[in-house]
């Protein structure tokens, strides 16, 4: 990257964690994330100009007037205040929103009256729409242009120079077609942004789900898993793990064909779903192999999940459309210890557990020993 660039994104990236400290968007906030950026913008747009007018009339160059003056320079600290209330906390943003707007509304009614020399000054106006639409959406800018569509020509009226009937109706109508495009805009820029976010779940669900099951699928559970495993390190906390295989399922297959087998599968894998907490990650690993990273569990917690689970499978009645059929399954536990970095350590030894059930007559569980190279029965 050229030194120049790097340099621009160098000051980006420290001028918007300066600005966005304590602000945190997540997937999906893609729209409120770009509004709360824009109106740092605006606020630091708002200070710059007020702070540019006052600085003219200072040094004589562009004559406002004391009570323009005044305003412009409540409207300066108006901006500063709100940018460094903005920083703390994302939940101020609508408040500080409409404040700012009403803010710009009240200071442009005040150069309307006060100025009455500047012939464009209405212009500021117009630049009031497309900000409040944007800000604060369809309902906002249609109210702030209905209440400069009433305030102005009720103002005008009382003027010692009013503007004339051309110019008020040049100013209304030019302000509706303003109110117009961006209300337009604005619906199709949240209409598309909602789109977005409803594909980008779709392909990820598609990217991390099996579809027979609906649970993850073996590549985002390693990953999901992984993550859980680094944190529960770092954290100190147990952490166990259970490896699934169904028993025989071959000759379900075999027998009631394969169409029926994917019903089993299903119909196991919502049961096991149902029998874990919420911050348990399930996965189907393989065909018919399951796995689940339990955080928070330690040996005993986890081999009473895996002879639950043992037991409801066991249970289970299937039906399909004549046949009733009965699975069982042979589990493997593996708990946490100081040499399981992540989740192929573990997953070894829940892999071995449940090798050593099926040997020892499927429909059991079995934790891995540590000590030994073998797993031993639970
Ligand atoms: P074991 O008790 O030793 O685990 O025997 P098993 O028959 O369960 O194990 P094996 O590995 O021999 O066979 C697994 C079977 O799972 C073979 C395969 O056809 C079936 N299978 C894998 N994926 C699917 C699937 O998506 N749908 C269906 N219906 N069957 C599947
Ligand atoms: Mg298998
Ligand atoms: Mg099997």
């Amino acid at each position: 990257m050229p030194r120049a660039n790097k340099f621009r994104h160098w000051a980006i990236r420290r001028i918007s964690r300066l600005i966005m400290a304590k602000v945190v968007f997540h997937e999906g906030e893609e729209y409120k994330k770009i509004q709360f950026q824009f109106l740092i913008s605006l606020l630091m747009m708002g200070g710059i100009l007020s702070f540019i007018f006052i600085f003219l009339e200072v040094i004589g160059l562009n004559a406002l007037g004391s009570t323009q003056f005044n305003s412009t320079l409540a409207l300066f600290a108006c901006s500063i205040g709100l940018l460094a209330l903005i920083r703390e906390d994302r939940r101020r943003y609508r408040p500080i929103a409409w404040t700012f707007e009403a803010a710009c509304f009240l200071t442009f009614i005040s150069a309307f009256i006060f100025v009455p020399q500047d012939e464009l000054r209405v212009v500021w106006f117009y630049v009031n729409i497309p900000a409040a639409y944007i800000l604060l959406g369809r309902f906002a800018g249609a109210a702030i242009t209905l209440a400069t569509l009433l305030t102005l020509p009720t103002v005008n009226h009382f003027m010692d120079t009013p503007l004339s009937r051309n110019a008020l109706t040049t100013f209304s109508l030019s302000l509706i077609a303003v109110s117009i495009v961006f209300y337009a805009f604005t619906d199709r820029t949240i209409w598309f942004f909602k789109r977005m976010v409803a594909s980008n779940r779709r392909l990820r669900d598609l990217a991390m789900r099996d579809p027979l099951t609906g649970l993850l699928n073996a590549r985002a559970f390693y990953a999901v898993g992984d993550m859980l495993i680094k944190l529960a390190r770092r954290n100190n906390a147990p952490f166990s793990m259970l490896f699934v295989d169904l028993d025989h399922f071959k000759s379900i297959n075999d027998r009631y064909g394969h169409a029926v087998g994917d019903v089993v599968l299903r119909d196991f894998a919502a049961s096991l779903a149902r029998h874990v907490r919420k911050s348990d990650v399930v996965g189907r690993v393989g065909g018919e192999e399951f796995a689940l990273l339990l955080p928070d569990t330690d040996q005993t917690g986890a081999v009473a999940l895996a002879e639950l689970l043992r037991r409801t499978t066991e249970a289970m009645i299937i039906r399909v459309g004549e046949n009733t059929l009965s699975i069982t399954a042979s589990i493997g536990v593996a708990t946490n210890a100081a040499h399981h970095r992540n989740i192929a350590d573990i997953q070894k030894e829940a892999d071995l557990a449940a090798y050593a059930a099926k040997r020892l007559g499927r429909n059991r569980v079995a934790s891995f020993d540590g000590d030994c190279a073998m797993p031993l029965n639970a």
